[in-house]
């Protein structure tokens, strides 16, 4: 009997925390959130964008995004982390993954993440080429506690779930 080629799945996970100062653009999961503040990093800070990464890279034993794109690198200074996750969606069609689905939370304070959590999903979805309905986009507030209560920082968590088609083999 011949034995069917079974698909092979693979979970990761990722968080990410940046700080929050003047003078940068917010940019969260990709999309322009405006608010009087940004966040700090090498990049546009996007910690939506740099969770979903780390838990893609995870999932598919390709370390993290620190070793990838190293903040030492000028290649990646103030680049649009849409740009970074674009590369990640490549490596992993190079190795046969597809991204069967994503849930991101996102934890501030402020601003209020309602009306944007709809355009995030699909700025996700439409880079990886996949289903809008196959990511979701959560965002918490910390209750005003610790440095994200006191809007000192943002932070996300990200988890996904990766799929490899079986080869097929006669
Ligand atoms: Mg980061």
């Amino acid at each position: 009997m011949i034995e069917e080629p079974k698909a092979e799945y693979r979970s990761g996970i990722g968080t990410d925390v940046h700080r929050i100062v003047e003078g940068r653009k917010l940019m969260l999961g990709g999309v322009y959130v405006p608010y009087p503040a940004g966040l700090a990093g090498h990049s546009d800070g996007d910690v939506g964008l740099h969770a979903v990464i780390d838990a893609l890279l995870g999932a598919s034993g390709m370390g993290d995004i620190g070793t990838l794109f190293p903040d030492t690198d000028p290649r990646w200074k103030n680049i649009d982390s849409k740009e970074l996750l674009y590369i990640v969606k490549e490596q992993l069609e190079k190795k046969q993954w597809e991204v069967v689905n994503i849930d991101l939370i996102i934890h501030a304070d402020k601003p209020k993440l309602e009306p944007v959590k709809g355009q995030i999903k699909r700025c996700i979805a439409g880079l990886l080429g996949i289903d809008f309905t196959a990511v979701n986009v959560k965002a918490k507030t910390n209750e005003g506690l610790g440095d994200i209560g006191t809007g000192e920082a943002m932070a996300a968590t990200a988890i996904t779930l990766l799929r490899k088609k079986p080869k097929r083999t006669l």
